[in-house]
């Protein structure tokens, strides 16, 4: 049906070429006989329209639409791969089972645009007062801020946890670039009045404290003082073990996975009065059982303590081999579910990556524009049947 329009527009255009050369010939050749340009305009119109009645009619009617017109779905185009930005052995992994809830969930307008990228950083001691950091959890103060200022200079947005969740599980709107901060280790009050409090009053980004919930002394120092932070809203309390020092490893018996796990969320529940809906991985240790009992306590997300990249929608960058390079970064890929084990990068690394970010971010998004067509072929003819059309 379509290609009408397209022959009569040429004809259309054909017709006023020749209204204009005929016209530039009466004028041009002085010695011919004259000729009337109104004349050869409406010739030339007559001409045009006995054409297009002529492509009109050559054309075979269509045959309506019946029961038995089979369309056959395009082939759905790879996934970006974040090759050159990401190291060899961390490979992006889907974890949506049903392509078309993907399909509609990735190109609903407005759920957040292909290409939203999401920066996990991780924080432990910031170190003041011209102190050097003596190991790599540590960061520098002056570095620590010049960090926040790059980022919000490249145009991430801090968000927190529960918008990282419908991000990651049904592609709902969050920045372009966004940045979740995790500090680790339950602090006191004072590290988050002095460090992030500045953040939160200039730009309002929330931060995420990774809390241990042993009423051990400190623990029982700090709950008071941290329960009012919580209220003022800004503070995102979630699960870091009870004990803690133990990691989960496979040295550890299920009853421990599940006082940690189990645990954690009764007293953050107890406590704040919200049940958390991370957890994040002490030592960085777990195990495939771990990531089944952590989503069987009611856990939505995961953190590990290694650095493979971004977050994207569907797409969680993991290993499945150990790296010798990286030793201490425990692979990932013999668990089943990628939001379990999401990776964080490291303070005193994090702002050497916001360009890797930024472009990751970039050509993914370049990358579903030129599918895009395609997708959305895909999903019309398979899945709008059964999920609708596209919001
Ligand atoms: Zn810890």
């Amino acid at each position: 049906m379509t290609h009408r329009r397209p022959a009569a527009c040429d004809l259309i255009a054909a017709g006023l070429l020749l209204i204009l050369v005929l016209s530039a010939c009466a004028s041009a050749t002085p010695t011919s006989p004259p000729l009337d340009p109104e004349v050869l305009a409406t010739q030339a119109v007559a001409t045009l329209f006995t054409g297009m009645t002529q492509t009109i009619q050559a054309i075979p009617p269509t045959p309506s639409p019946t029961a038995t017109t089979i369309r056959t779905p395009p082939a759905l185009p790879g996934v970006y791969l974040g090759t050159g930005y990401l190291n060899p052995l961390d490979v992006p992994r889907a974890y949506i089972g049903d392509t078309c809830q993907y399909l509609r969930d990735r190109w609903t307008s407005t759920n957040a645009a292909p290409g939203t990228v999401v920066m996990v950083i991780m924080f432990h001691s910031i170190i003041t007062d011209g102190g050097t950091p003596t190991d790599y959890n540590q960061i520098e103060e002056g570095r620590f801020q010049t960090l926040m200022r790059d980022l919000h200079e490249q145009d991430f947005v801090a968000i927190d946890t529960q918008q990282l969740a419908d991000f990651l599980d049904f592609n709902a709107f969050i920045p372009p670039r966004s940045v979740l901060l995790v500090v680790d280790d339950r602090h006191y009050s004072e590290y988050f009045d002095r460090f992030f409090r500045p953040y939160y009053n200039e730009w309002g980004w929330p931060v995420v404290n990774s809390w241990i919930s042993a009423q051990d002394s400190i623990g029982a120092a700090s709950l008071p003082e941290n329960v009012a932070l919580f209220q003022e809203g800004w503070v995102d309390y979630q699960a870091h073990g009870v004990v803690h020092n133990i990691p989960i490893s496979d040295f550890v018996d299920e009853d421990y996975m599940i006082s940690e796990l189990q645990g954690a969320m009764d007293l953050i529940t107890a406590n704040f009065g919200r049940a958390p809906i991370a957890y994040i991985w002490p030592g960085g240790g777990f195990t495939p059982r771990a990531a089944e009992l952590a989503r069987q306590s009611g856990y939505r997300l995961g953190f590990t303590i290694n650095p493979r990249g971004p977050l994207m929608y569907n797409w969680v960058p993991l290993a499945d081999a150990g790296d010798p390079m990286r030793p201490s970064y425990l692979p990932e890929g013999a668990v089943a579910d990628p939001r379990m084990v999401l990776p964080r990068f490291w303070a005193p690394d994090a702002d050497l990556q916001i360009d890797t970010v930024r472009l990751i971010g970039q050509e993914a998004s370049a990358l579903a524009e030129a599918n895009r067509s395609v997708e959305l072929e895909y999903y019309d003819i398979v899945c709008a049947p059964t999920y609708g059309p596209l919001p």
